[in-house]
C-alpha cells in the first residue's frame, strides 16, 4: 500500500517535472534549456523536498544561480506539497537518458573522479569552442566556453557601468597591457560575465593568435585538484604559463582554499611578471573579499579595480529596448516602464521578466504585449517583491546604518546628516518595493513630488559620490537578504 502511494507520488512528480520542462524552453528559450536545464533529472522526493540531479559542480552552481528560483516558484505553484528543492551533483546516471551519454565509449571515459572531458559543456558552447579555438585546441581545453551573445554590441553601457565597460573594452582592444589586473566587481547579474566574455570575443576577432583563457574560479579549483590528485603539477603551471590573457571569474569562490589560492597567486604573478593580462572578477571589491590571503588582495588591487553600480532607471529602459528588439517583439513604453520600475534588483531578472511576458504573448494569448497582461503574469513575482522588503524595514535599516532614529528620518529635519539618510530610503522604498510614490510619501509624512526628487537625487549620486554609492550597495544588499 505504501509502496503503492510512493509509486503514485512518482508518477505525478514526474508528470509535474516534465510539465515543468516545457515552461521552462518557453521561458528560456531553446538554448539555454538545452545546456543548462535539458541536463537535469528528478531524484528523490520525499516530505515535500525534492532532489534534482545536476551532472557537474559547475553546472550545479550556474542552475543555482540562473534557473533555481524560477523552477522552485513554477513547483510550488503546481504543486504547494513542495517544500525545497535540492540540486545534487551526480556525475552520471546510467537510468538517466535525458543526460546524453549515449556513446559507449563516453561510458568508459567517465570515472567517478570528473575530469575536463567529461566536465559536462553546453551544446551551443561546444559549437562555438570548436569554430572559435580550432587552432589552439588545448586552450579550448583549459578555457571554459563563451556565450556567443555576450558581446560588446549586446552590451547596453549607462552611467552604472560606463566606467566598467569602457575598462573592460580598453584591455580588449589595446596592444599593451595597459592595466593589471583589471579586476570587475559587482552584485550579482549585473554584467560581469558578460563583459568578461565581451572581451574574450573581442581579442579573438582581432588577434586570434593570441590565447585566452576564461575560466570561472571554480573551474580553476578543480583542474588545480585534479592535477594535485593525478600528481601532475608541472603541466597544470604549464598550461597556464602560455597564456596570454587570463581570466578568472566569481574569484569570490577562493575564499578559505588556501591552497588553490597559493597556487593562483604563483600563476598570477608569473602571468603579470611576463607582462601577460590577467582580468578578474568578484562580488565585492578586493579588499572586502572575506577569507582571502592579505597579500593577494593586495595584488589584485594593484591594476583597475572598475565596479559596476545596481542599473538606474534609463539604464534598464535601454536593456529592456534592446534585449526586446533581438527578440523581434515590440515593446510598449509603458510596459518598459513599469518593467523598469519594478524589476530593480538586476539584469539577469530584468531579462527573464521580459522573456516570461513575449513567451506568454507569442505562445499563449497569441496577443500583442500589454500592461495588464504584463502585470497579470508577473503578479506573483512582484507580490514576492512586496514581501521580502517593507518601507518601515528599509527606514529601520537605513536609520541603524546612519546612527539616527526613525522618528528622525520621518521627521522635517533637515539637516543633511538627516536629510541624506532620507533620501536614500525613500530611493529604496521606490527600488525595492511595489508601493507607489504617494504610498512612500505618507510613510514619510511627506508628499509624491519629495519622494520623486529625493529618488532622482540619489540615482543622480549613484556613481559619483562613491561613499554614497558603497552605503546604498551595503543597505541593498543587507535588505534584499
Ligand atoms: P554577473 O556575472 O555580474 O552575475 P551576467 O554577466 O551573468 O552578470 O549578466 C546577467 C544577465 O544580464 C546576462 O544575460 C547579461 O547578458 C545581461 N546583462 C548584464 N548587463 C547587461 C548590459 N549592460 N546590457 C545588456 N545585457 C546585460
Ligand atoms: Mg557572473
Amino acid at each position: 500500500m505504501a509502496e503503492e502511494a510512493i509509486n503514485k507520488d512518482n508518477a505525478i512528480i514526474s508528470d509535474e517535472w516534465n510539465q515543468i520542462c516545457n515552461q521552462l524552453k518557453t521561458e528560456f528559450g531553446e538554448t539555454a534549456y538545452d545546456s543548462w536545464l535539458k541536463p537535469l533529472s528528478i531524484g528523490s522526493y520525499s516530505s515535500g523536498v525534492m532532489n534534482i540531479c545536476v551532472p557537474t559542480p559547475f553546472m550545479k552552481n550556474w542552475v543555482l544561480t540562473h534557473y533555481a528560483d524560477r523552477i522552485h516558484k513554477i513547483w510550488e505553484r503546481r504543486n504547494p506539497d513542495i517544500k525545497k528543492i535540492n540540486f545534487i551533483v551526480q556525475s552520471f546516471n546510467l537510468g538517466n537518458s535525458s543526460f546524453r551519454a549515449t556513446d559507449s565509449s563516453l561510458l568508459k571515459k567517465i570515472s567517478s573522479t570528473p575530469t575536463p572531458q567529461n566536465l559536462y559543456m553546453p551544446e551551443f558552447e561546444k559549437a562555438s569552442n570548436s569554430n572559435n579555438y580550432g587552432a589552439h585546441d588545448s586552450f579550448a581545453q583549459l578555457s571554459a566556453p563563451l556565450n556567443p551573445a555576450y558581446t560588446f554590441d549586446s552590451f547596453v553601457v549607462g552611467q552604472t557601468n560606463e566606467f566598467a565597460a569602457a575598462a573592460a573594452k580598453k584591455v580588449a582592444t589595446s596592444k599593451n597591457v595597459s592595466f593589471n589586473p583589471l579586476f570587475l566587481y559587482s552584485g550579482v547579474g549585473l554584467g560581469k560575465t558578460h563583459l568578461m566574455h565581451a572581451i574574450a570575443w573581442e581579442i579573438k576577432k582581432n588577434d586570434p593568435k593570441r590565447n585566452v583563457i576564461y575560466l570561472s574560479a571554480e573551474q580553476f579549483l578543480f583542474k588545480f585538484v585534479k592535477a594535485l590528485r593525478y600528481k601532475d603539477m608541472s603541466a597544470f603551471k604549464e598550461q597556464f604559463r602560455a597564456v596570454d590573457v587570463l581570466m578568472v571569474d566569481d574569484v569570490q569562490f577562493m575564499s578559505n582554499k588556501e591552497s588553490t589560492q597559493e597556487e593562483f597567486f604563483y600563476t598570477f604573478n608569473s602571468l603579470i611578471g611576463e607582462g601577460r593580462q590577467v582580468i578578474l572578477s568578484a562580488d565585492k571589491s578586493p579588499t572586502d573579499l572575506e577569507g582571502i590571503e592579505t597579500r593577494l588582495k593586495s595584488r589584485l588591487s594593484g591594476g583597475l579595480v572598475a565596479d559596476i553600480h545596481p542599473t538606474d532607471f534609463n539604464l534598464r529602459m535601454g536593456i529592456l529596448h534592446s534585449k526586446a528588439k533581438q527578440m523581434g517583439v515590440e515593446l510598449p513604453e509603458k510596459v518598459a516602464e513599469f518593467l523598469a520600475e519594478k524589476i530593480t534588483s538586476n539584469i539577469r531578472e530584468l531579462e527573464g521578466s521580459l522573456r516570461r511576458i513575449v513567451a506568454h504573448s507569442q505562445l499563449l494569448s497569441k496577443s500583442e504585449i500589454t500592461l495588464d497582461m504584463t502585470q497579470d503574469i508577473l503578479k506573483d513575482m512582484l507580490r514576492s517583491i512586496d514581501r521580502k522588503t517593507t518601507i518601515d524595514e528599509i527606514q529601520k535599516k537605513v536609520a541603524e546604518y546612519f546612527n539616527i532614529s526613525v522618528k528622525e528620518l520621518q521627521s522635517s529635519r533637515r539637516a543633511r546628516t538627516v536629510a541624506r539618510p532620507r533620501q536614500i530610503a525613500m530611493y529604496l522604498a521606490k527600488q525595492l518595493t511595489s508601493r507607489s510614490l504617494p504610498e512612500i510619501g505618507r510613510k514619510f509624512d511627506r508628499d509624491h513630488t519629495t519622494v520623486m526628487h529625493a529618488v532622482r537625487k540619489v540615482e543622480d549620486l549613484i556613481g559619483t559620490d562613491s561613499s554614497l554609492t558603497e552605503s546604498v550597495n551595503a543597505l541593498r544588499r543587507s535588505l534584499e537578504n
